[in-house]
């Protein structure tokens, strides 16, 4: 167990036997460590867990309470004594001791861990991201007992995801908008040739409405209920059935008194406005660079989205709108990536070119 935190104990989650995916092997992992989500993959099975990025422990006692979906439950309103966090910010890691005590706990939920057997596994990283800041994963990932490590781009892990034929010399442009980064890039050849990542994706849309809403309703609501009214009644360009009037409930600024306000669809556009300029100019950008010849392919193919904050409503129109190239979503966004680390895991001879540490 990481420095400091104690593994779970009686708590709600414990009531359930987590399905044992083998009682006796560590099988490889490919995982897709998000600000947002975290996704598990375990070799010959597939996807054995998709949860939030989240984890709870007792203050005092270091001991984990909760991570994922129970640990999210817990933000922004914790009982005296809990803490909840979510420990990766903007793609990477923020809290290394509590980033090591979630994936282990989400590891634990699937496998046993023998780290005798020094299971491998393939983790998807932000391709903007830093030495340091990889080497943060690879230590994470190592201290939890895993042998080998392959590191790969969420761009090309999407692309891989999304079946393209990454090892073409044709071009594929791929964006992925996640919880804390969006990701541009060009590959070609199983290599990106470029790419553009800024640290502004759905996190940024959500905090935008709650600032908004403070500023131009005096309402103040915390960060759970900011995604919901992003999802429910957000929207990225002005698309065909879109809520005409969304209701919101709070407290109001200053008093604290419970209160609810109606708001329309266009001004939660509106409210979201430097977030979404800042992912399409990302795109623009990349485009601008792009070479003539692999612009062509992408013009003929379209640029494929993934990540969570591509399901935004409109979003696939707003980039097309920018960039006059056709926008397609991958069939599930939000485990496009993951199925892409997978796919590397099963074959990581074919693949080999790809990982990059
Ligand atoms: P990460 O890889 O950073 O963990 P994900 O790809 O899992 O992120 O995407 C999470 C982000 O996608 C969150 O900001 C979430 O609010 C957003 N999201 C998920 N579903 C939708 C939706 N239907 N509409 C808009 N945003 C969504
Ligand atoms: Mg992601």
């Amino acid at each position: 167990m990481p420095e400091g935190y104690k593994k779970i104990k009686n708590n709600t989650q414990k009531k359930k036997a987590p399905p044992v995916v083998s009682s006796i092997f560590s099988r490889d992992m490919a995982m897709d460590l998000g600000t947002a989500n975290t996704l598990l993959y375990i070799k010959g099975k597939g996807i054995v867990v998709n949860e939030p990025s989240a984890i709870a422990y007792n203050e005092k006692t270091k001991e984990v309470i909760a991570v994922g979906l129970e640990a999210k439950k817990y933000l922004g309103r914790t009982p005296e004594g809990i803490k909840a966090i979510r420990p990766l910010k903007n793609g990477v890691i923020d809290d290394f001791h509590l980033t090591k005590a979630m994936i282990r706990e989400f590891f634990l939920k699937v496998q046993r861990m023998n780290p005798l057997l020094k299971p491998k596994a393939v983790i998807s990283v932000p391709a903007g991201i830093t030495q340091v800041e990889k080497r943060a994963v690879v230590n994470a990932a190592e201290e939890v007992g895993f042998g080998r490590i392959f590191l790969i781009e969420e761009p090309m892990a999407a692309a891989i995801g999304a079946g393209l034929a990454i090892e073409e010399k044709t071009g594929h442009m791929v964006i992925d908008i996640g919880g804390g980064t969006t990701e541009v890039a060009l590959i070609s050849h199983a290599a990106t040739l470029l790419s553009e990542s800024v640290r502004v994706a759905g996190d940024e849309m959500n905090e935008a409405i709650i600032r908004y809403l403070i500023k131009a309703h005096s309402l103040q609501i915390g960060e759970n209920s900011a995604e919901r009214c992003k999802i429910e009644a957000g929207s990225a360009y002005a698309v065909e059935g879109l809520p005409a009037s969304y209701s919101i409930s709070g407290k109001k600024a200053g008093s604290g008194k419970p209160t609810e306000i109606t708001v329309s669809s266009d001004e939660i556009r509106c409210a979201m406005e430097d977030p979404l300029k800042a992912v399409k100019e990302a795109v623009s950008r990349l485009v601008e660079r792009s070479p003539d010849d692999l612009l062509d392919d992408v013009r003929k193919k379209g640029i494929f989205m993934a990540g969570g904050g591509s399901l935004l409503r409109g979003m696939d129109k707003l980039i097309e709108q920018e960039v006059d190239i056709r926008c397609l979503l991958t069939k599930d966004p939000l485990t496009t990536i993951v199925t892409g680390c997978g796919m590397a895991l099963e074959n990581i001879k074919k693949y080999r070119k790809v990982f990059v540490n």
